[in-house]
């Protein structure tokens, strides 16, 4: 018998559940892979992503190759494909992992009746998406947490998958076409520090950070200018990385800095699990507060000046112009450029978690759409209505300016942290004579922290 399995964000060998159950119960196995016009439509296949998952797609099949297999690539309807390849395969089986957004739901639903209808059956198998699977740890009567510390408490206790590693051989089936494999160099409007996709630079990046960076993580990840965390987000989110591994390796080599990285995986299995539990939540408010935010139309010039890096916020601009550039963004940057957005601004979180999905890299349903809901408040922060001071966060966490340096250069000729507030810096004629390129504030910080206040009657 033969079984196709499909790949979607499990872009891997090892800790691959479908392949490892296709390979234990047929003969011979189709590894698929379906360029999905669905979410090509929907405008989420940007260039960054596509690169990254070029590159992805190259690595699977070259380690395929070396196991006797290949990987066959085809483009359209998933389901059409899909049924298609087991149609020519003569595959009983389509193997497939389980995934938490709306749409893998639909997607799931809509293969599985697809294949019976043509007497096959589709497997999903557990939610190897994350360390530990969503709706695993429940309270009673409900279908998820909604409080990351008592989440975190029990997630630390929660059972450990085993993590397999990669099978010596694998047996294909034969006489399957496939298209070609979609090549990064083709692909425009790429930003230029994208990083190499694909198992085999994942694994490298990893081992890599593990010895030389993971100690001092617990200590530096929130320095911007250090740029000291692990960057493995494009990996997990392509899964060719497994959360599984990365946590039972982080638990291996111990310490804070390895308990401090676990913490953030957990953060992930977090919003994951809340996502699986309400797939609306990538575009309805998870908590209501009856914001009447500023609409694209309201806001679009400061919406723009925003994108662009160039809100007169020597900080936010940075990690604006940090994201165009790579394609990734630091996590304090993320949080800071966010509530600017929202708070500051007071713009829709949806316009934000839009743009950011436009560039990422990692750009994730749960994590980018759960992230942008809790710091706008909507979400499961349980401080809703806290906001981030920009000029306080770049003091703390770009203490002498270098990050800003780094991204902002109209800012590169001035000194130490006196490059967060340019506006100091004017001559005897009002003249910002520092950094005559750089613009003023859009907004007085002041004025919007009212304004967000009144609006959440606080
Ligand atoms: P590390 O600090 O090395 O952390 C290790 C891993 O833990 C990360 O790769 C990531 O998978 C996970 N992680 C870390 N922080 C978080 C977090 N706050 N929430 C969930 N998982 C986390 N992450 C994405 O992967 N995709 C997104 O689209 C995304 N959008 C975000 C949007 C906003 C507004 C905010 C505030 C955060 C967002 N994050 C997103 C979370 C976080 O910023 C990134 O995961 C992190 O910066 C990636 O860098 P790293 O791999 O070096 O992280």
């Amino acid at each position: 018998a033969t079984s196709v399995v499909l790949f979607t964000r499990d872009l891997r060998l090892r800790d691959n559940s479908p392949l490892r159950a296709a390979q234990d119960t047929a003969d011979a196995v189709v590894p698929l892979f379906v360029q999905d016009d669905a979410i090509c439509a929907a405008g989420y296949a940007v260039p960054n992503r596509r690169a990254f998952l070029a590159d992805c797609l190259a690595d699977l099949d070259r380690q395929l190759r070396e196991r006797g297999a290949r990987l066959i690539v085809r483009t359209g309807d998933v389901v059409e494909q899909v049924c298609r390849v087991a149609h020519e395969a003569d595959a009983h089986e389509v193997h497939m992992s389980a995934d938490v957004s709306a749409y893998a739901d639909r997607r799931e639903k809509k293969l599985s009746s697809a294949l019976a209808a043509a007497g096959r059956r589709l497997r999903v198998h557990d939610r190897m998406v994350t360390a530990v699977a969503p709706g695993e740890i429940t309270p009673a009567g409900k279908d998820h947490m909604a409080v990351f510390t008592p989440y975190f408490r029990r997630w630390e206790k929660a059972r450990q998958r085993p993590s397999h590693g990669a099978p010596a051989r694998i047996t294909a089936a034969k006489g399957v076409a496939t298209e070609k494999l979609p090549s990064r160099r083709r692909i425009e409007g790429v930003s230029p520090g994208v990083p190499a996709g694909g198992e085999t630079a994942g694994r490298k990046q990893f081992a890599g950070w593990r010895q030389k960076g993971m100690d001092a993580y617990a200590d530096h990840h929130d320095d911007l200018a250090g740029d000291c965390t692990s960057r493995l987000s494009p990996h997990l989110h392509f899964g060719t990385l497994s959360p599984v591994e990365l946590v039972a390796r982080a638990r291996e080599r111990g310490g804070t800095g390895a308990e401090a990285f676990v913490r953030q995986l957990a953060w992930r299995d977090f919003h994951h699990q809340v996502l699986a539990a309400r797939p609306q939540a990538a575009r309805v408010d998870y908590r209501t507060h009856g914001d009447r935010w500023r609409s694209a139309r309201e806001a679009r010039d400061q919406i723009e000046a925003w994108k662009q890096g160039r809100t007169g916020y020597p900080v936010i601009d940075a990690a604006m112009r940090q994201l165009r550039h790579e394609g990734w963004m630091h996590n304090r940057g993320r949080l800071l450029a966010a509530g600017f957005l929202t708070k500051t601004l007071y713009v829709d979180w949806r316009i934000g978690a839009r743009h950011f999905l436009d560039l990422l890299v990692d750009g994730d349903m749960a994590n980018n759409q759960m992230n942008w809901q809790w710091v706008a408040g909507t979400g499961t922060d349980t401080r809703p209505n806290r906001i981030l001071n920009p000029l306080v966060q770049a003091k703390k966490y770009d203490p002498a300016g270098d990050y800003v340096r780094r991204w902002v250069p109209e800012l590169a000729a001035i000194e130490g942290r006196a490059v967060h507030e340019p506006w100091k810096l004017r001559g005897p004629h009002g003249k910002n004579h520092a950094a005559p390129d750089y613009p003023e504030p859009i907004v007085d910080l002041a004025a919007a922290s009212e304004r967000f206040r009144r609006a959440r009657g606080k």
